[in-house]
């Protein structure tokens, strides 16, 4: 039937070598359109390129006018852009074959829509993958720092079903884990004597991937006022952000200090291993539960023990005093103050003042343990603005919101108490807060 209607040269030519026949291996936009009545059908395989065709090819069943059309828009579109490849049109394909016959209109149109199709097709792939690449950096609730506090509220609110991500930039556990990851938590009921901090982190870790909380080792370096979080390896958007950052050893601020506390030299801020310690003279500075542990922690190994502390009496709990109390190797200087440690190469001595007598003392030491505190680490957050409190804590409400919007703190950077017990308890009542910001259900 083909030679009863008049061809042009061009689309003999086509239609004897066709151009582009095949397929694209992973193509990235398939168009395909057949005509019912005269049964022709035609597909385009499109490979795209920084928004350019750089490869079109295609498989035509049908009539030599549709492998014409076919074959010359694959050579029309090559090179192209999309948006100048969706201006051709059928007339365009005609028009390059040098016309086709008025009953065969209807092929080159079909070339034109599947070229169209294809690159639609591509479109809304594209489309749907950015989304689906778009969601991986978007959470319901954001949490930067997996120690206690952010481990347990992750754990909470993906058990309220919030899509939840916990940034940690070291150690899983915060503090627990890398200061002493050996001790069991006396002070956290149930777990008395029973648990040490790496079991119990254990646990949260286990059960926070179980509930599909995504755990990034990832740095947070800044925080937007509009939620963003910008960590080392990306950016990410949180409807609710928690900031869970804790808290470091504080400095002592005495001469001396600097020179020694890094490198083994002689100064710490706590007794991450006592075996370290073994037949050393050590001073221990503070009197609250942090020097009290120091102390306990190192009477295995240290050969003599001294606490100096500024007041009359020591601030830790009574039994774990009493404890201290029945070892021979500690002595507890009361209302002492360090001034100054002193030493070449490593510490050798340290010069103290009796506050109580205003005399100078000096004592032979062979290492200093720092134990006068914690100090919030709110330093990324200073750029937001929060509210702190004259001591650097991050104020919140009941609610353990912060002074900005949908920004919750919980744990160390938001309480002095800096216990488990209140860091977890800060976690529920994010993860409840954060629940009802986010879902608004029928009973608030
Ligand atoms: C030696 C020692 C013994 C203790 N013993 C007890 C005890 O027996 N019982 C008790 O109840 N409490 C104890 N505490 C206190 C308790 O450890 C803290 O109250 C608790 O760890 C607070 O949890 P948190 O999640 O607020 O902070 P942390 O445990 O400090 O965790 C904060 C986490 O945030 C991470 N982080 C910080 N900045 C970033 C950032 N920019 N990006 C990503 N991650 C970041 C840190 O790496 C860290 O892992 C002890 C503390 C010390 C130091």
């Amino acid at each position: 039937m083909e030679e009863q209607f008049e061809y042009s040269e061009k689309v003999m030519e086509h239609f004897r070598n066709p151009r582009n026949v095949g397929e694209i291996k992973d193509a990235d936009g398939i168009g395909r359109v057949g005509n019912p009545v005269c049964g022709d059908l035609m597909e385009i395989q499109i490979k795209v390129e920084n928004n350019i065709l750089k490869d079109i090819k295609f498989k035509t069943f049908g009539c030599g006018s549709a492998i014409a059309t076919s074959s010359m828009i694959t050579e029309m579109a090559k090179g192209k852009t999309l948006e100048e490849a969706l201006k051709i049109t059928r007339g365009d394909v005609a028009g390059e074959l040098g016309g086709l016959p008025p009953i065969k209109m209807h092929c080159s149109n079909l070339a034109a829509d599947a070229l169209h199709a294809a690159i639609k097709d591509y479109m809304t792939k594209k489309e749907e993958k950015a989304k689906v690449e778009a969601e991986k950096y978007d959470f319901d609730v954001i949490i930067v720092g997996g120690g206690p506090g952010g481990l347990t509220t992750g754990i909470l609110c993906a058990y309220r079903g919030l899509k939840t991500a916990i940034f940690e930039a070291s150690a899983w556990g915060g503090v627990l884990s890398w200061l002493c990851p050996d001790k069991t938590i006396e002070n956290f009921p149930g777990l008395c004597e029973k648990t040490t901090c790496s079991d119990l982190v254990k646990s949260w870790v286990d059960e926070a991937l179980k509930l599909k909380v995504e755990l990034k080792k990832e740095r947070v370096n800044e925080i937007t006022p509009d939620k963003k979080v910008i960590s080392e390896a990306g950016e990410y958007r949180g409807k609710v952000i928690v900031l869970a950052t804790g808290s470091s050893p504080a400095p002592a601020g005495v001469k001396g200090e600097d020179k020694f506390n890094k490198n083994d030299r002689g100064v710490y801020y706590y007794v991450a291993n006592p075996g370290k310690f073994a037949g050393q003279r050590v001073l221990i500075v503070g009197g609250g539960d942090s020097a009290v542990d120091a102390a306990l922690s190192l009477a295995d190994s240290a050969s003599l023990i001294t606490i100096a502390h500024r007041r009359d009496e020591l601030r830790a709990v009574q039994h774990k005093v009493e404890r201290l109390k029945t070892l021979d190797k500690v002595k507890v200087l009361y209302s002492t103050e360090l001034l100054e440690i002193a030493g070449t190469e490593r510490v050798e001595k340290v010069i103290m003042r009796d506050l109580k007598e205003d005399e100078t003392i000096q004592l032979a030491v062979d290492s200093v343990v720092l134990a006068v505190g914690l100090t919030p680490n709110t330093e990324i957050f200073k750029k937001l603005g929060l509210e702190m409190d004259e001591n650097g804590y991050i104020k919140t409400d009941k609610t353990q919101k912060t002074s900005i919007d949908g920004i919750y703190a919980v744990g160390d950077i938001a309480s002095d108490l800096q216990l488990v017990v209140v860091a977890v308890a800060h976690g529920a009542t994010v993860a409840h807060h954060a629940y009802i910001e986010l879902r608004k259900p029928y009973w608030r």
